[in-house]
């Protein structure tokens, strides 16, 4: 780097004053009454405005056998 082009403390801190997170946003859900984010589906019961978007019960039966895969190959070695 060229000194001519180092930012001062001041420059970095500015850039930077733009850098913090913010809390996200939660809601409870209108179906299962648990916290949701804002704007998307339920992470609980898959709803959204009280439609399914997605099948839980699906996903939960897709963990379960990545869950079980995982057990069978740790006892096998
Ligand atoms: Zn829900």
């Amino acid at each position: 780097m060229v000194n001519r082009m180092r930012a001062t403390r001041a420059h970095r801190d500015n850039r930077r004053s733009h850098h913090a997170l913010t809390a996200i946003q939660t809601t409870l859900c209108s179906e299962c009454n648990s916290p949701r984010q804002r704007h998307t589906a339920c992470g609980n019961c898959g709803k959204y405005r009280g439609k399914t978007i997605i099948d839980m019960t699906a996903k939960i039966a897709k963990v379960e056998k990545k869950a079980k895969a995982k057990t069978e190959t740790a006892t096998a070695k």
